[in-house]
């Protein structure tokens, strides 16, 4: 008898426990959608004024883009190192995040809880090159003069943020393994028929759009590929067509799509 209330127990708790964390979710954030509110101009001012890729947006759009930027940003601890804190930072950190992932399911890269600015390039651990950003299992790690270049597209090409947040993706989905977008996850495998042998050819030598530091590992392949991918699209789709369709599939977003429905709208 005992053994069968027991087994009742655990197996209730299995059962109940996924849709008991939907609600729990549920109810956190309509909570958190009335705080929103109250704070979307302020996000709205601040988020359109520096990113292109938000004014592209529908209205709709916008309204979802800046409510998960919020809810990524309650969900971070922001340190701040030889830097001071402004409050547009903060902010702009969680909406490159939300680009990146806007038509995933799966946005708020939960293993990591910390978010490191600092101010420029930094040196770390015993590397002697100073680093503009990187991710390990201690948190992201951006340096705030590289990352306001990127987003005001002072760099061509390159997008700080936008690479680590790609670090940060793969990382939740492949190595931490704790926060898995189904699409995502399935088809990485067809972006890498497509990818690893441009990977390897650059590992033989061969150039290409995205730069040498791109042959480095597959991990830096992968991040500058976003990079490339949001920050020069058309030339992207011109030079290296498969990989520009493999991004736009897996990441659920066509760049250049997004420009002509701009240009007709406009
Ligand atoms: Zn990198």
């Amino acid at each position: 008898m005992e053994i069968l209330i027991i087994f009742l127990v655990v197996f209730g708790i299995i059962v109940l426990q996924g849709p008991v964390i939907k609600w729990y979710n549920y109810l956190y954030e309509k909570r958190q959608y009335k705080l929103f509110l109250a704070q979307e101009t302020f996000y709205h001012a601040i988020v359109a004024q520096h990113l292109k890729y938000y004014n592209r947006l529908s209205v709709d759009d916008q309204h979802k883009f800046l409510f998960r930027a919020y809810l990524f940003k309650k969900a971070k601890k922001f340190h701040y190192i030889e830097v001071e804190e402004r409050a547009e930072m903060p902010i702009l950190i969680s909406a490159v995040a939300v680009q990146l992932t806007f038509k995933l399911e799966k946005y708020l890269f939960n293993f990591f809880k910390d978010i490191y600015v600092l101010k420029d390039d930094y040196h770390y651990g015993f590397y002697s090159r100073p680093f503009e950003g990187h991710v390990d299992h201690s948190g992201i790690y951006l340096s705030w003069d590289k990352f306001i270049k990127g987003v005001k597209g002072l760099t061509p090409s390159w997008n700080m943020g936008l690479h680590e947040m790609g670090h940060a993706l793969a990382y939740v989905n492949f190595i931490s393994q704790t926060e898995e977008d189904k699409h995502f996850k399935k088809e990485f495998k067809n972006f890498s028929k497509v990818a690893r042998p441009i990977f390897e050819s650059m590992q033989n030598g061969r150039k290409n759009l995205l730069g040498d530091y791109a042959g480095t590992n597959y991990h830096e392949f992968w991040a500058v590929s976003v990079e490339v991918f949001f920050e020069n699209p058309i030339r992207m789709r011109h030079d290296m067509p498969e990989l520009y369709a493999a991004m736009s599939s897996l990441l659920r977003q066509d760049i250049i799509e997004m420009l002509n429905i701009n240009k007709l709208a406009a």
